[in-house]
């Protein structure tokens, strides 16, 4: 076992472990820049400093299931063409598999292996009776009709359908998918049970529409839970959120709804960067307008006209196309990263100068660039902690589905914040004991609770 430690300019000591026991045991294959080597490894790394058991470890080092499907979908045009599909199922000591499905032309089994791993991580950190799942199809789907997307999203469904259920296996949206394609996935799975099952059949998906089932507070939750673990962890930074200045990578449902309740909480939102390009105004750039034009058009691009106009009260309208390296040069308080995992790299890292990241999106820095991001002192504030929001609130609206209650959005806000605070205290309490950065200490605040729960329920048989 090799461990790498790096100390950062605030004395914290990272430790990255490199080929950890278990791995050799599993025999992973031995590529550094695989996520789900990483993410596993990242996992490891935290059970040494709790020494949490052997048959702990080589359970949460492999997903329970993994499930491959490739289905043809008709297309516009009347040919067929063949999608493929995933469900992993990591784990679910704690509870239901949980965790959403994303359509992308990038979605690879170790991939969305990862993701699962991480879902598992988070709603154990927050404590909410769930275990972790991850799905996702191959495609891109800017390129499919409305009615192609929804024939693409049926037979997803009916794909998975034998192996998830309300109390099995309970997806959601991520990357790509919808509302309404939660809708479609809901409807196909009730019209492929018995009749009697299809009220519960609501409960099999969650971030469905608000009419349909969903939660008040569902579609910003994530970026809601991101605002939540800013105000509770910033002030001990020495930021307030009043008046600080961030910038967005991504701007899709996590970071354009972050970013919005951040302008709304006093914060300057200065950059953001989408796959369209990237933008900048020091003055603020007006989250609510660029969330109108970006539905307009479908990203950030253009926003630079100052044709936008918006109703969120921001501070301009308009802002200068600027390249990627500006983009990350900017001088912020915050960088948020919402978009894909593994984009910020050493290089990116070195880029940025920020005090904070904050990790919308799943897995987004690279351990080339977390490493570069200690060394320069940024504290990084990990993704299974601040984007646990969007899960959180699944979970209220899989139990308003159970109990056939409507929550309002004061409920909703007022529950999510609990949980969001209270996972941040649990990850502060564990670094402070573990005397580690915040990444392991999230992991071994999670662990611990499943190691707990593997304590009093013993492996089968
Ligand atoms: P989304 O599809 O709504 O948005 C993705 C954003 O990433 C878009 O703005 C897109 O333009 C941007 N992007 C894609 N490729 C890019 C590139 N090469 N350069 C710059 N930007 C690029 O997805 P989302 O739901 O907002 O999810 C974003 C991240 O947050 C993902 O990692 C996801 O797993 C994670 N997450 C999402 C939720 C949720 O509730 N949606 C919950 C927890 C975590």
């Amino acid at each position: 076992m090799t461990t790498v430690t790096t100390q950062a300019a605030n004395g914290i000591k990272t430790q990255a472990t490199t080929r950890d026991p278990v791995i050799e045991e599993l025999n992973f294959p031995d590529d550094p820049d695989n996520l789900y080597l990483q993410t596993v490894s990242t996992m490891l790394g935290a059970a040494d400093m709790l020494d949490l058991k052997h048959r702990v470890r080589i359970i949460l080092a492999q997903p329970k299931n993994e499930v491959m499907v490739h289905f043809p979908v008709r297309m516009d045009d009347g040919h067929h063409k063949l999608f493929k599909g995933y469900r992993i199922q990591h784990n679910n000591a704690l509870g239901p598999y949980k965790g959403g499905f994303r359509f992308h032309e990038n979605v690879h089994l170790d991939d969305v292996k990862s993701l699962a791993l991480l879902m598992t991580m988070k709603c154990a950190l927050v404590r909410i009776p769930f275990g972790g799942g991850k799905g996702g199809v191959k495609c891109d789907p800017r390129t499919l009709s409305t009615a192609e997307l929804e024939r693409l999203s049926r037979r997803y469904c009916s794909a998975i359908a034998p192996i998830i259920g309300p109390e099995i296996d309970i997806p959601a949206p991520d990357v790509g998918t919808t509302p309404q394609i939660m809708a479609w996935f809901a409807d196909t799975y009730m019209m492929s049970n018995e009749a009697g099952e299809a009220h519960d059949g609501i409960r099999v998906v969650t971030g469905k529409p608000v009419e349909f089932g969903g939660s008040a507070g569902r579609e910003k939750a994530t970026g809601q839970g991101v605002a939540d673990t800013l105000a509770e962890m910033l002030p001990g930074i020495n930021i307030p959120v009043q008046g600080m200045t961030v910038s967005l990578l991504g701007f899709g449902n996590v970071n354009s709804w972050g970013g919005r309740i951040l302008q709304d909480m006093g914060a300057k939102i200065t950059a953001v960067m989408d796959h369209t390009g990237a933008i900048r105004n020091e003055s603020g750039i007006d989250c609510h307008a660029l969330a109108e034009h970006c539905s307009r058009t479908g990203g950030v691009k253009g926003f630079g006209d100052g044709a936008a106009t918006g109703s969120g009260g921001g501070t301009s309208t308009g802002a200068e196309e600027v390249s990627e390296e500006d983009f990350y040069r900017t001088k912020v308080d915050v960088f948020i990263p919402g978009a894909l995992e593994q984009m910020v790299k050493a290089k990116q890292a070195e880029w940025l100068d920020c005090k904070v990241v904050a990790e919308a999106a799943n897995a987004p820095c690279d351990p080339s660039g977390d490493r570069k991001l200690t060394e320069k002192g940024v504290e990084v504030l990990p993704a299974i902690l601040v984007n646990a929001g969007g899960v959180t609130v699944s979970y209220f609206e899989w139990l308003q589905n159970k109990t056939s209650q409507v929550w309002d959005g004061e409920r909703v806000d007022r529950e999510l914040n609990r949980h969001m605070v209270g996972a941040a205290r649990r990850t502060l309490a564990a670094r402070t004991r573990l005397g580690c950065d915040l990444r392991s200490a999230a992991f071994a605040a999670a662990l611990e609770h499943i190691g707990s729960v593997y304590k009093v329920r013993g492996i089968f048989p």
